[in-house]
Order: structure tokens, then C-alpha cells, then sequence
């Protein structure tokens, strides 16, 4: 998945356009920056590329979850429902705005069971949010409909499936808003960054306000704008959106060779009894950024994790036994270990977590593996690692 795999002229060239006029932020200096408007130009082929008509570049795709929830009006004591199998930035982003997460099971897609987010909802229920796990979607026409039937808030974290689709719509486009990250291990990066992408111009509006301290963005004078109401600085450089901007060009290049490797990876271990594959719902095509299969029980997938690592063969995961992605790991957020007070309703919300369990969740993480596919192999490099990928399984049970 990592697009700074392949860094290049393009990137040096963007970088360079900013490097000569000096103007490093994406606001104002219309004199100085010779043309140059990097952040808005990557805003606009993100248009196309999420076929949607709103962009807002962030600074982080955290930032990009607490300013889609903050531009459609998450706040204090409000509920989220996001997945146990997710990255430690959503419950972070939902609690920056005072809102509580609530986490439900996953199914065989990895992410959001939709029976588990319906016996979730309470009269708190502000939103559910989908993480588009490791290059796949959860199944977004029920999730879809019991938003609708509850009025809900849809938001789609596709910060791990940048150029995967949903009945032909991009991922992030579908929810009333979608967040992605252009950190430095995703598709495309800029080094740091994010954007909040959805077709309501007024949380469009919103978002473009509140990651800027609340400026309208009126008129040509920062000076003379008003606040129509409070914001905070989640800004992204020019320098940053440079590199984004190269590297959002090259998608299509990247997504072949993702779809390439993995294709070669599957073919080889797709046919070992008791080996099989996440579940990709109808009319959805994965972004090849991970190939995740599942093995019969946790200790099977435990003995082929230490085998793969044994075999050199990196970037696999077990997720189970990893401190970022489940919800096994994270004490920190079971035993509310903040720097600073956290509010009662949230410290209530997230008091169930201390004794609950996820027996769902644990029958398909204890037994998934999840291998992130490169774009700097040779074809000859994925072939090696096919094979031997398929003996270390083969061997261990
Ligand atoms: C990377 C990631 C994020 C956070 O993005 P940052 O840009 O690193 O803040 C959020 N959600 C998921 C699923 C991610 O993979």
C-alpha cells in the first residue's frame, strides 16, 4: 500500500513549485505564490478521483474523523457506534469532540456487523461510523438502511481503502461523509494529511471553517474575516499538499500494481484446505491494499504468524496480538488513561469496555491474517514470497 514507495520527479517537482515561491501555506499570499495552489488543486482532483463534489484537505485523517463528526454536529455526550478492528484514531477522534464511542462486533467482512450495530442504538445514537479495514468495505447497503431508518449520521473512515468501490461508487463516497489519511504508510501520502470528503455543502461549509479556527474565507483579507462560529487549526501545508498532488495523479498506476500482487499472493494460497478469505459483500471491489485470509482456529494462525516472520516474509499481521487494531490491546482507552479529566458521560460510555466481551470480534481477528501488499516488489520478489507464504501455511497445519 505505501505510495512512498515510489517517490519520484513528479513529487520533487511539486515540492520544488512551492520551494520557489515560499509560500508553504495553503491561504492568502495571492501575490507571492506565483499561481501555485497546491492544497486547492489536490482538492479538486480528489473531486474526481471520490467522484464527490466537496473536498476538505486536513491535516491527518484523525483530524479528517473529528472534523466530518464536528461539520455535521457530533458533540458532548453523544454516541458514535465505530468497530472493535480499527485503528486507535477513531475512538481518539470521536472523544476530541466529548463524543463516546461505542464499539460493536465485526463480522466476516472485518468490519461492522450490521445486526451489531443495530442492537447498539440508543436514544443517544448520533452516528455509526465504518472502518473500511485493510482495502475492504463492510456491508454498506444494511448499514446504509438502518442509518436511514434511524436517522443516523453515515460516516465511512476509508483512511485503509483509498480506490476500493462500492457498486461502482468510491469508498468514502457513499456515507453523508467519508474520511481518508494521506499519512506516510498509506496509498497515496503526503507525509502527513487528510480530507473530509461529502456532497452537503453545508457540512462542507462547516469543515472548511472549523479545520481553519472558524474562518469564513471571505473576501481576500484573513485579517478582516469573521467566525461564524469556533474552530481549531487543522490545516494542511502547501509543502504537504504538493506531494499529495503527485502522488494522487499516480492512484491508477499504484491500484494495478496493488491488484497485481495480491492477485499473485491469493492464487497461491487460495487453494490450501482451511484457508479462506475475508468476505468482500456484493458488488464491492477491494483496493488490494492487504490480502486478509483467515485460518482455521487462533492457534493456527498464531504457529503461521511466527512461521511467516521466521521466513522473512514481513508486513503480515496477526492482529489479534497487535497493541493498534483491536480492541483486545487497548487498556489505555479500557482504563481511561487521559492526560486531563475526561467528562462523566464519557468515562460511563466507555466503563462497559472493562468487562465486556467480543466474542464475535475474537472468532474472526484470533484467526486472521493480514499482508500488506507492496508496490516495490518485482514480479519475481511476489512469486518468491507466494511460495513461500504457501509452505509456511502448508507446514502448520
Ligand atoms: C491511518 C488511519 C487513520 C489515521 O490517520 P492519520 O493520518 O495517521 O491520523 C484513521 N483510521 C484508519 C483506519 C487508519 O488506517
Amino acid at each position: 500500500m505505501p505510495g512512498f514507495e515510489l517517490f519520484g520527479d513528479l513529487e520533487r517537482k511539486e515540492v520544488n513549485d512551492v520551494l520557489d515561491n515560499g509560500v508553504l501555506m495553503r491561504y492568502g499570499f495571492d501575490g507571492m505564490r506565483k499561481g501555485h495552489w497546491k492544497a486547492k488543486e489536490l482538492e479538486t482532483e480528489l473531486q474526481n478521483t471520490f467522484q464527490i463534489n466537496h473536498v476538505q484537505l486536513v491535516s491527518s485523517g484523525t483530524a479528517a474523523v473529528s472534523v466530518a463528526l464536528a461539520s455535521a454536529g457530533v458533540g458532548a455526550g453523544d454516541e458514535v457506534i465505530m468497530p472493535t478492528f480499527t485503528f486507535v484514531a477513531s475512538f481518539e477522534a470521536i472523544m476530541m469532540l466529548g463524543a463516546i464511542p461505542v464499539l460493536v462486533d465485526i463480522d466476516d467482512t472485518l468490519t461492522l456487523d450490521p445486526k451489531a450495530v443495530e442492537n447498539a442504538i440508543t436514544d443517544k445514537t448520533k452516528a455509526v461510523m465504518i472502518v473500511q479495514m485493510c482495502g475492504s468495505m463492510g456491508n454498506m447497503n444494511a448499514l446504509s438502511n438502518i442509518c436511514t431508518k434511524h436517522n443516523l449520521l453515515f460516516v465511512e473512515d476509508a483512511c485503509q481503502a483509498i480506490g476500493g468501490t462500492y457498486q461502482g461508487k468510491p469508498l468514502g463516497s457513499i456515507g453523508d461523509l467519508g474520511c481518508f489519511s494521506f499519512d506516510f504508510v498509506k496509498t497515496i501520502t503526503c507525509g502527513e494529511g487528510g480530507a473530509v470528503i461529502t456532497n452537503n455543502p453545508e457540512y462542507y461549509k462547516n469543515a472548511d471553517h472549523y479545520s481553519d479556527h472558524g474562518h469564513d474565507h471571505i473576501g481576500s483579507d484573513r485579517g478582516a474575516e469573521s467566525h461564524p462560529f469556533l474552530g481549531y487549526n487543522f490545516r494542511l501545508s502547501e509543502l504537504h499538499a504538493a506531494v499529495g498532488l503527485a502522488q494522487v495523479k499516480r492512484l491508477p498506476e499504484f491500484l494495478s500494481i496493488q491488484k497485481k500482487n495480491y492477485t499473485i499472493l491469493r492464487d497461491a494460497i487460495g487453494e490450501i484446505p482451511g484457508v479462506t478469505f475475508r468476505k468482500v459483500p456484493e458488488g464491492g471491489e477491494e483496493s488490494y491494499a492487504f490480502l486478509n485470509f483467515f485460518l482455521p482456529d487462533l492457534e493456527s494462525a498464531r504457529k503461521v504468524s511466527a512461521s511467516l516472520k521466521d521466513k522473512g516474509i514481513d508486513a503480515c499481521f496477526h492482529y489479534y496480538d497487535n497493541n493498534w487494531h483491536y480492541v483486545r490491546k487497548w487498556d489505555h482507552l479500557k482504563n481511561l488513561k487521559s492526560l486531563y479529566p475526561i467528562s462523566n458521560e464519557v468515562k460511563k460510555g466507555l466503563q462497559t469496555l472493562q468487562n465486556k466481551k467480543f466474542e464475535q470480534s475474537d472468532h474472526y481477528i484470533a484467526r486472521n491474517m493480514s499482508c500488506l501488499i507492496k508496490l516495490s516488489w518485482t514480479e519475481d520478489e511476489v512469486r518468491q514470497r507466494a511460495e513461500t507464504m504457501a509452505s509456511c501455511i502448508k507446514s502448520c497445519f
